[in-house]
């Protein structure tokens, strides 16, 4: 496996410029592809009043994702309830058990000896960021599929809220974007993209107004027509650690901000006079969604994508009965750029990420859905590899040339550039290597912050 080098980190962003790297930009600006590029930078206003880069145009299908009649309801299992039990077969009983036993002793020798990126703070930073996450269930409390505390226009004396679809998805996206999501887009809703089950209780569809979670099965309203799909942008400076437990802590910052946001808006949505369900990872796929509410586009990582934050963003949504205007797919180039850049593949220690140049049909699991074509991920030797650090890993995330801070002009140009000259594909990849993204961050150096008398940096 060729893995892009972790240990040795980037020194500062002034040695990150190659002679390399200039010569291939001074090519690209010579054959004329970045001045077409700059023309596409000034942002364009599409149909439901969402302000993008011109580089980033809407389309009727997504570029790759779109579901044949084989498709079929997910089950509902997470990652490690499908971990565990592909491991019992493989290993035997147990087996997983004595992995997480001798990770968590690796764990505190790591902090004893204050490995970097593993000491105490950094663990106990990961384990703060993960607290919302981790102490919420679907269904109920902050994710309870009905209201939690806020007062409906019947008691406050008022009709319910009435606007055109086009006015009330503004207005739903504005306050998704005030509670925390960096995109937003709306989706119709689509019954095959909703799992079999949650937590040993069938999911069902029915004729029913407001959603109800009993002892046996959770309801969803079939008046429920409208996905709210957010995107969560991650701390690219915790994530450019990965994969430690500073690298973590991006990760369940996301997922503790994912929780929040979706409540906040569920309770906003019904304030206004609606049914909101609020969900995480639980519930639904999350990446068809926001696929089809325009967020991103699926890549070679067969995870979302997005033009603003690359891959460094957690998804989650809200399914509602409050009638919106619905966004359509995007396309940015992504789908060509990932043929020839393959860096998240080079970067997994693991191996679990495609080689292939092509997206298909072939799955490699059963975390995979069938029935649509990708590049399919083998979760197992991820899920293996995540063992032999902290929470998780994450440096797929961190090494793809798309995770770039959204306001950087400079990664706007390349970015519009591979948009209107997929040639150029390759060369933006040898680009990327030769400034050193991707390459991790050191991880003593998160905690030397300059914050002055404590004001955020
Ligand atoms: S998170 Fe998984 S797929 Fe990504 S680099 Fe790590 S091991 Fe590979
Ligand atoms: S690293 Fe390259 S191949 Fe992988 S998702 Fe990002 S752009 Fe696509």
């Amino acid at each position: 496996m060729q893995g892009v080098n972790r240990s040795n980190y980037v020194e500062s962003e002034g040695k990150r410029t190659g002679r390399r790297a200039l010569l291939t930009a001074a090519g690209l600006i010579a054959a004329g592809s970045v001045p077409a590029a700059v023309a596409l930078l000034e942002g364009t206003t599409n149909g439901s009043g969402r302000k993008r880069a011109r580089w980033v145009k809407d389309v009727d299908r997504p570029t790759l994702g779109e579901k044949t009649a084989e498709f079929k309801r997910f089950s509902g299992s997470n990652i490690f309830e499908l971990h565990k039990q592909l491991k019992t077969e493989r290993d035997g009983v147990g087996a997983l058990e004595a992995e997480q036993a001798a990770k968590a002793k690796r764990l505190a020798g790591w902090m004893r000896q204050s490995k970097p990126g593993f000491r105490l703070p950094d663990h106990q930073l990961s384990e703060g960021a993960w607290t919302l996450m981790k102490s919420i269930k679907p269904g109920e409390g902050l994710l309870s599929w009905t209201r939690v505390a806020v007062s409906t226009p019947d008691e406050l004396g008022v009709a319910r809220h009435t606007a055109p679809p086009e006015e009330m998805a503004q207005t739903v996206k504005v306050a998704a974007r005030l509670y925390g999501a960096g995109l937003v887009g709306i989706a119709p809703m689509n019954e095959s993209y909703v799992n079999l089950r949650q937590a040993r209780r069938d999911i069902v569809f029915e004729d029913v107004t407001v959603p109800a979670v009993t002892d046996t099965k959770v309801v969803i309203p079939r008046t429920m027509k409208w996905v709210v799909a957010i995107a969560i942008p991650m701390d690219l400076d915790l994530l450019s650690r990965a994969p430690t437990s500073l690298g973590d802590a991006a990760t369940g910052l996301g997922y503790s901000h994912s929780a929040f946001t979706v409540a906040s808006l569920a309770e906003f949505i019904r304030g206004l006079g609606y049914q909101a369900i609020p969900s995480v990872n639980d519930t639904a796929l999350s990446v068809p969604f926001a696929i089809e509410a325009g967020i991103g586009e699926l890549s070679r990582l067969n995870r979302l994508v997005t033009p603003e934050f690359g891959p460094a963003v957690r998804l989650c949504k809200v399914f509602t009965d409050l009638p919106m205007a619905c966004d359509t797919p995007v396309d940015f180039g992504l789908v060509q750029f990932c043929r020839k850049c393959k860096k998240c593949a080079e970067s997994c220690p693991s191996g679990a990420l495609s080689f292939d140049d092509e997206p298909s049909f072939k799955t490699k699991g059963p975390w995979n859905n069938t029935g649509h074509k990708a590049w399919f991920e083998d979760s197992y030797l991820c899920f293996q590899h995540w063992q032999q650090v902290d929470n998780g890993c994450g440096i797929c995330l961190a090494s793809c040339p798309y995770t770039k801070a959204a306001r950087a002009w400079i990664h706007d140009v390349v970015k519009a550039t591979a948009s209107v000259a997929p040639v150029t594909d390759g060369l933006f990849r040898v680009l990327d290597d030769a400034f050193g993204y991707g390459r991790q961050h050191d991880p003593e150096q998160w905690w030397a912050k300059d914050t002055p008398h404590g004001v955020r940096g």
